[in-house]
């Protein structure tokens, strides 16, 4: 039972009804500035779950603040009514919305449309940006913007706004000494620094009067060389608290945008550990007087329990652990804990859509982003039989919910064990978390009662005597191999067997990857952490191409910490016993590689025997995922999970 995480907690004028937030996120839902349709659905969704309190995303301040094409647009009144509707979305359920009032400074995307500005001339090395000094007047107006913003966010009805100063955004541009190297009344001294979030703060409250909460979202380290660092944060907050006034609350987090190692605390992958900030709040909590709250990849309630219970804070950010499940919180609440889908870290549909400039979903919940198709699954008009084949992600999702609309459902597996190529992703360093998507799945399975067979083969004489009505096919993929030569060498070794560990793998490795995708880095990394000697040599422009930036930066950082060499775009040609022969894909040149083993990781195709051998003998087979085309997980369950809504 949970003695504090369902308990109101009062942040300035606002009592919020638990201690579960969601913290403000890009969700890309958003039509020329304003919020679409889809995304009043998508926080009624979490509102509907049992969230406390929803944070809706950047709502740039003033037209210098739009940081990607898709930035909420506040600068203007049109707003207002979106703010009604969607405030009125979430209060239905007793939910409390803030919205976050943003201006990035100079970490502005490359598909954003604002000229980046800055305190001063300093430019940011993960976007190759360098802003122009802001002008005094230039300041006024924005102080401007935020106060004129947050009263449109009260005038819409809404409960509270936040200044965003977290990640290395405008405010802490000015704070920081080392970004702020201006000589007027906006830089030098501690105070001079902190000068223009007193005039913002001071601003907002004039136009927003008491009754209206007002928090700062900010890192309690940047986590770079020229951010902040935890005791100047400290210093900050104190200051803030005591001089300055006019909060009602911190929300912690931490990292900055401005590099590439600092980003990835922006959304924590699964290698930095649950509830990372929780001890920095802690500190922070004894050292000010408003609440405080945190989040990163708190992502289980018994973890938000433990850190309201320890006083490390006073609410706890359940982000991403409701984008997966945004009925986490009523779950928690009738302790149905076999019921909640537990988000992994692996940020390749939210945080990962985001940056591709698509609308957020998650990997595991197709339901997220698509509210008004299918927050309710209905129950189909006629219950028919259905045999799914195969229990991959693409298998085990499409059982579950075809069972969900009420089919009688069977799911059969040729091994002994559930999941697919999960199973070998998970021994991936760094993807551990990644294979709880299986239990996951399972619990699903359980809850929806699919009659679960394992170790067994379907032919087409088993579903001759089961008569299904339909048959889904999900039996996956199998092993690319490129079109190179020499690769039946006994040294040559694809990933799957690599990780299947059947295999003697000698001393030095190299590994011919394809496309910058998971496997190639990932058995880098997982033969390196064992001994090896390993190069990657990938096709690709960068290792990791394909992969979401923060993951593929905390690999690359760890690839680097244990001596791996990358080589990027190279193709593979030849394999000669140990040898392997590369071309440069710009000058053709050749590139000859010393290679005990060499290792393939050029992805899959689709294992079609089965589907040739029965598309012959019924009418009612349908394929989905690796066996129809290779598929990333995501798709696969998603193919799934569409396929079956549809049955
Ligand atoms: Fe969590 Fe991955 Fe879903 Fe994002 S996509 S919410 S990280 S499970």
């Amino acid at each position: 039972t949970f003695k504090y995480l369902f308990t109101p907690q009062k942040i300035g004028a606002t009592t919020v009804k638990n201690r579960i937030f969601s913290t403000g996120h890009m969700t890309t839902y958003v039509e020329n500035g304003l919020p679409t349709k889809q995304l009043i659905a998508y926080h009624r969704e979490r509102a509907k779950g049992g969230a406390g309190l929803v944070i809706v995303e950047a709502n740039a301040v003033h037209p210098s603040a739009a940081f990607t094409s898709n930035t909420l647009s506040a600068y203007t009144d049109e707003i207002i009514p979106h703010y009604r509707s969607m405030g009125e979305a979430v209060h239905e359920f007793g939910c409390k919305m803030f919205v976050q009032l943003f201006h990035p400074g100079r970490e502005v995307f490359p598909s954003g449309t604002s000229v980046a500005v800055a305190p001063s001339m300093v430019p940011t090395d993960r976007f190759g940006v360098m802003p122009k000094a802001l002008e005094k007047d230039e300041i006024k107006d924005i102080v401007k913007g935020y106060a004129e913003t947050a009263l449109r966010v009260k005038k819409g009805g809404l409960d509270g706004a936040e200044i965003v100063a977290s990640h290395g955004y405008l405010a802490s541009q000015f704070w920081s000494p080392r970004l702020n190297l201006r000589d007027d009344e906006y830089g030098g001294s501690f105070e001079n620094r902190l000068r223009f979030l007193t005039e913002v703060i001071d601003a907002i409250r004039k136009k927003v009067g008491p009754d209206f909460t007002v928090g700062l979202r900010l890192s309690v380290d940047d986590f770079e060389r020229e951010g902040s660092t935890f005791d100047e944060v400290v210093d900050i907050l104190k200051y803030i608290d005591k001089d300055i006034g006019g909060l009602d609350y911190f929300n912690l987090i931490g990292g900055s945008s401005a590099t590439l190692a600092s980003s990835v605390f922006i959304v924590p992958p699964a290698t930095i550990p649950p509830a990372h900030f929780a001890p920095y709040a802690a500190k922070i909590r004894e050292a000010v007087s408003i609440p405080v709250m945190v989040g990163s990849r708190i992502n289980d309630p018994v973890i938000g329990e433990k850190i309201l219970a320890s006083g490390q804070a006073d609410m706890v950010a359940m982000t991403r652990a409701m984008i997966c499940d945004p009925h986490m919180p009523n779950k928690a609440l009738r302790e149905e804990f076999d019921r909640i889908r537990v988000c992994i870290g692996c940020n390749q549909a939210c945080i990962g859509h985001m940056h591709d400039n698509i609308p957020i979903s998650c990997l595991q919940n197709p339901v997220t982003g698509r509210e008004i198709q299918y927050s309710v699954i209905a129950k189909a008009d006629q219950r028919k039989k259905i045999v799914v084949v195969g229990g991959g992600p693409a298998g085990m999702k499409a059982a579950v919910i075809a069972a969900e609309r009420g089919h009688h459902v069977s799911l059969y597996e040729k091994s002994g064990e559930l999941g697919g190529q999960v199973k070998l992703a998970r021994k991936i360093p760094t993807r551990e978390e990644f294979g709880e998507l299986v239990p996951n799945l399972k619990r699903e399975l359980d809850y929806y009662r699919v009659n679960v067979v394992l170790n067994k083969e379907v032919t087409s004489e088993l579903l001759q005597k089961e008569q299904p009505d339909e048959i889904i096919l999900a039996v996956g993929g199998k092993p690319f191999y490129p079109n190179a030569e020499g690769l039946e060498s006994s040294h040559v070794l694809n990933t799957w067997e690599v990780l299947e560990g059947t295999d003697q793998i000698s001393r030095k490795v190299v590994i011919a990857d394809w496309k910058g995708d998971m496997p190639g880095i990932g058995v880098a990394l997982y033969l390196a952490e064992k001994g090896h000697e390993v190069e990657l040599v990938t096709n690709s422009v960068h290792a990791g191409f394909s992969l979401q930036q923060y993951v593929r930066d905390m690999l690359l950082g760890r690839l680097a910490m244990k001596g791996v060499m990358v080589t990027p775009q190279h193709k593979l040609l030849k394999a000669e016993p140990g040898k392997a022969i590369f071309e440069n894909i710009y000058t053709a040149q050749k590139l000859e590689r010393e290679a005990d083993t060499l290792v393939l990781a050029y992805g899959h195709i689709q294992e079609a025997d089965l589907y040739n051998d029965l598309k012959e003998k019924f009418t009612n087979v349908k394929r989905i995922g690796d066996c129809m085309v290779p598929r990333t997980v995501e798709e696969a369950i998603l193919e799934g999970f569409e396929y079956a809504a549809s049955l």
